[in-house]
This record gives structure tokens, sequence and C-alpha cells, in this order.
């Protein structure tokens, strides 16, 4: 391959000083409202955490990983110790259950919704499990006879699923009998609730779910890069057993033990956004997690019925549609691309495509859902499909979304 692409011949020459353009010259002098798929617009006190650097080690440190890790059993809903972050996306999260749960020869069951659940398939065959895909209808949740008989025949050691299927915007509403079904057979859970958790219910210890992963940057209202993730005690104790350490250090969780448990060192943590994520979880606990899935409820919902009554579509049927994030038809002739590039540059508004879906996605998820948000994105979205010659009746969505949340309140 060489002898026929030979590469060129390359300069001894210094390299020079590249010629870039400062920040403030790139980014938009008001930030756009970020109300696409995540990330999510950060509270003040989660920006004014993320500025801070403080010593990834000692007592300041070991007081606020403490916080963490409660707040994040709180929101959780776990009493299990084996919480702990992770310096790196919600996927990293994800590598990090998996390839501590499962290894060569592992049985694993992966309920497939759509991009991100079955990313966890991937990740468990790299790991080299016995991987089989149980793959759910389009536009349905997982099918509880489907999941029990795959599972009888199957008799996988762990089950993966996602509760809220970002790409498509799928909710499995039926998690807590999935992981109950599973769990009288022997099976370990692990559950995807990135986009999900803090915005709708999901209780780790009563539904008996054995691994939860999350992100920051979506239902928590945290920077992205730092995650969170809760493990069983049966998890915990199938870690132990492992036949061999993980190949990935980084996120072997034993050593991640050692930060998030002893207060020492694994690897130096993202303190400012560690600090981020502990304002974010603040926030959370000071809301409370009743009123703040009433906020999402509430919210997503007006947006729902404006969107309808502005004469578009949804995507998702009523009954597995998910929250968190709603998916919009596009309307025929128009593509999703031109959608998000107009409501950008001209309404400032920032809203998410999809993974070759005719849709476009605007997140319902932290301080996405709050009343002058959903305002300025309904007129946004209704003011793009004029400029895009689609019809639309802009004042009747304006005045359900209205109605919604008065009647809400
Ligand atoms: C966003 C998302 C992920 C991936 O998170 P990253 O932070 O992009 O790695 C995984 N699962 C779901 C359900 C998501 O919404």
């Amino acid at each position: 391959m060489s002898a026929l692409n030979p590469t060129p011949p390359q300069s001894r020459e210094p390299i020079a000083v590249p010629s870039v353009q400062p920040l403030h010259q790139i980014l938009p002098g008001e930030p756009l409202l970020m109300m696409g798929a995540g990330p999510v617009p950060i509270p003040d006190a989660v920006a004014r955490a993320n500025g801070q650097v403080i010593n990834h080690l000692g007592a300041t440190m070991s007081t606020i990983i403490g916080q963490v890790k409660s707040m994040a059993r709180y929101v959780f809903q776990t009493r299990s110790q084996w919480v702990m972050g992770i310096a790196g996306p919600g996927s990293a999260a994800m590598e990090m259950a998996i390839s501590n749960l499962v290894w060569r020869g592992t049985r694993v069951l992966c309920l497939d919704n759509g991009y991100f659940s079955a990313r966890m398939a991937e990740m468990c065959r790299r790991c080299g499990g016995d991987v089989r895909l149980l793959e759910c209808e389009a536009k349905a949740q997982a099918d509880i006879d489907a999941v029990v008989r795959a599972i009888d025949e199957f008799c996988p050691e762990c089950v993966t699923l996602v509760q809220g299927e970002t790409s498509n915007t799928i909710c499995n509403r039926n998690l807590d009998c999935i992981a109950a079904e599973a769990k009288k057979r022997g099976c370990l859970t692990i559950v995807d609730a990135v986009c999900t958790l803090s915005t709708m219910p999901l209780e780790m210890d009563n539904w008996q779910i054995d691994a939860v992963i999350t992100g920051g940057q979506k239902g928590l209202a945290s920077i992205p890069g730092v995650s969170l993730l809760a493990f069983s005690e049966e998890a915990w104790k199938r870690i132990h057993r492992r036949p061999t350490t993980p190949v990935h250090w980084c996120l072997d969780a034993l050593l991640a033990e050692n930060f998030w448990h002893k207060g020492s060192y694994h690897y130096t943590a993202p303190v400012s956004g560690v600090l981020a994520l502990h304002e974010a979880l603040r926030l959370v606990c000071e809301e409370g997690l009743s009123e703040r899935f009433e906020r999402h409820q509430r919210c997503s919902t007006a947006l729902q019925n404006g969107i309808e009554a502005m004469g578009l579509k949804l995507y998702a049927p009523g009954a597995c549609r998910l929250n968190s994030v709603v998916g919009i038809e596009v309307p025929e002739g128009v593509a999703n691309s031109d959608i998000c590039a107009q409501m950008s540059r001209k309404y400032r508004v920032e809203i998410a495509g999809s993974f070759g879906l005719p849709i476009v996605r605007v997140g319902q998820m932290g301080e996405q859902c709050r009343a002058q948000n959903l305002y300025r994105t309904l007129h946004a979205i209704g003011c793009t499909m004029r400029d895009l010659q689609v019809p639309v009746d802009l004042p009747s969505a304006m005045a359900e979304l209205e109605i919604c949340l008065l009647r809400g309140e």
C-alpha cells in the first residue's frame, strides 16, 4: 500500500504558530437557546461552579464527593452505596457499567429500541459478551411478553435497556415490569437513563435495577463530560467475581472506588465538572423529584399540544411517547436540516435533527422546561415553518400552549 500511495516528503521546517480566532469571534454574541437533545442550558449556579478549580484530593473534595453521592442516591432512589462519577460522556458511564458486568462469554439480552440502546449491545459485544438482540417494533415500547420469552429461552445473565430512547423519542414505560421479570429470572438489569433521570420516575431499588447510567448534560442540566453511575449490591458482588481485570483501566469500577469511596487517587477527577454536577444535583434536591417530574410532564405536554395545534404531527404514539425529548414529523418537501438551520440562524433557537428519521427533536430536560423557553421555541418552530412555506396555525399553537400551562399551574 505504501508503494502505491507514497507519503509526500515531509518538510523539516519548524511548525509555525497557527492563525486562529479568539472564541468571542466564533461564538454568537448572545448564546443560542439550547432546545435540542442535549447539551441543555445550565443554571447559573452550575456555570459558576464549573468556573472553579480546586484540589482533586483532600478534605474539601471529600465533603463534596460525599454530598454528590448522597444527592445521587436520592436522584437514583437507591440505598446502594455503589454510586460513582465518571470523567466522560454518558457513553463512558455506559461503558463502565457494561465493561465491569460483562466479560467473555457473558450472556446478555439487549433490548433494541434504536440508536442508544443498540450502542449498549455493541459495547457488550466488544467486551466479548454472548449478545442476543431483541429488536422492538418501530414506534413501540419493548413488549413485555417478548422480553419474558427471550429471557426464558436464552437465560441471560444481564439485560440491557434504555428508559427513554432519545433518538426516536420512544419511552419504555414498562421499565419497572421488565426489571421485575428479569430479576425473577435471576438476571441483572442495566438501564440507560441518560436523558430521563430526574425528568420522570425511576426507582432503582424498588424496581430492582442493578445498574443505572446517566450523563450530565441532559435531565440533570449539568455540563457534558462528567457522568454518574449506580450499581446495586448484587451488581457490585458480580464485579468482585469477574474472572479477569477489565482492559480499560480508567473504567475499572474497583479502581474508581479508590476515589469515590476511599478518598484516594484513581485518576485526577474533573474537578470543575464535579463541582458543576454537585450544583446541578443540589438544584434537583431543592426542587424535589416529584415537583420536578410534574414540571417536566406539564411543560412537555403543553409543548406537544401546541405543536399539534399548529398542525404538525408528533412522531411517537401517545402510549410510548417520551416526554424528555419531543419528536416532530418533518412535513413533506422539507429536510430536517433546513428546519434546524433556519431555527438557529433566524430565531437563535437550537433544536436537533435525528439519526436518519424524518423528524426534528425538541428537548424537554431541566432548564428547557421553563415557560419562557417553550413560548420562544414554539413560536420559532411556527415562524420557521412559514419561512419554509409549510402552512401552520401559529396563533392556535401559542394559545394552546398558554392554556395548557395555565391549566397545569
Ligand atoms: C445522549 C444519550 C446517550 C449518550 O450520551 P453521551 O453523553 O453523548 O455519550 C446515551 N443514551 C441516551 C438515552 C442518550 O440520550
